[in-house]
């Protein structure tokens, strides 16, 4: 897979990129991951990348040439891109399915935006899919690109050394991770589930599952009913709300 990331930011881009596993990844060329400096692409002495709004108004809005230019120029070099993303509130709510999808594809071309936005031509004539992290307003499109190609990136086989890490992952299959513990046993008095320091990998499989269960059925019920579960799941979920009944009565 190759990402190119288009800001007016690249040290900001570059610096999250080169560190700890999507770092390693690039290193080892299983990502090929290129920051892109909007500016590179400008024709102008000052290297403009934004004007006034057409209308009036407050603020500025990114111009459409240099984001022409830089997208045109990453097709020429890397061939047509299987997606363009224009980071924008405004965009589709990012989800783990979006992750999924796009971390099957071969080219991606990511667009951050600043100041008001970028001119809606570009969106209109480059842009396959707008992505949004979240119901809030941030300052650039830097911070969203960067969670979107780490979500992304964390899938591509090879880039998480344990396969079965992210197998095992929160959404992966429709619920929340097990709690993890680590040494030492005892801390503070604070101690482990005796089952995990028990050794009996049968009793510690069913407490990682039914601890799944408990979790994403108390913090995110609408995963559990949207969850493609096994018969075991099934009969454990129906254990943990009996227990729950005996408790409450
Ligand atoms: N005026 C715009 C917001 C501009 S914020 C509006 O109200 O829709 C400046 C840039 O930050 C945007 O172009 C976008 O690239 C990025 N951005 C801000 N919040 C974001 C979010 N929640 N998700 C994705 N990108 C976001």
């Amino acid at each position: 897979m190759t990402a190119d990331v288009i800001t007016i930011f690249p040290a900001m881009v570059e610096a999250a990129l080169a560190e700890g596993v999507i770092g390693r990844a690039r290193a080892r060329g299983i990502i090929d991951i290129a920051v892109r400096d909007l500016r590179a692409y400008t024709q102008d002495r000052h290297r403009t990348v934004d004007d006034v709004p057409y209308g009036g108004g407050p603020g500025m809005v990114m111009k459409p040439e240099p984001l022409f230019r830089a997208v045109e120029a990453i097709a020429a070099e890397r061939g047509a891109p299987s997606a363009v993303l224009m980071m924008t509130p405004q965009g589709r709510l990012f989800s783990h399915e979006m992750a999924v999808r796009l971390s099957g594809l071969e080219r991606i071309v990511v667009i951050c935006g600043r100041y008001e936005g970028v001119d809606e031509r570009v969106t209109a004539a480059l842009v396959t899919d707008e992505i949004s992290i979240g119901d809030y307003v941030l300052t650039g499109g830097e911070l969203p690109a960067l969670v979107v190609i780490d979500a992304v990136a964390r899938l591509v086989p090879g880039v998480v050394g344990d396969a079965e890490s992210v197998a095992g992952d929160s959404f992966v299959r429709g619920l929340l991770d097990h709690p993890h513990y680590t040494r030492p046993a005892e801390f503070r008095g604070l101690t482990v589930p005796d089952v995990l320091v028990s050794g009996n990998h049968a009793g510690i499989d069913r407490w990682r599952r039914l601890e799944r269960l408990r979790r994403t059925r108390t913090r995110r019920p609408d995963l559990v009913e949207d969850a493609a579960l096994t018969d075991e799941e099934r009969a454990l979920l129906a254990e943990i709300e009996r227990g729950e009944r005996e408790t409450s009565n």
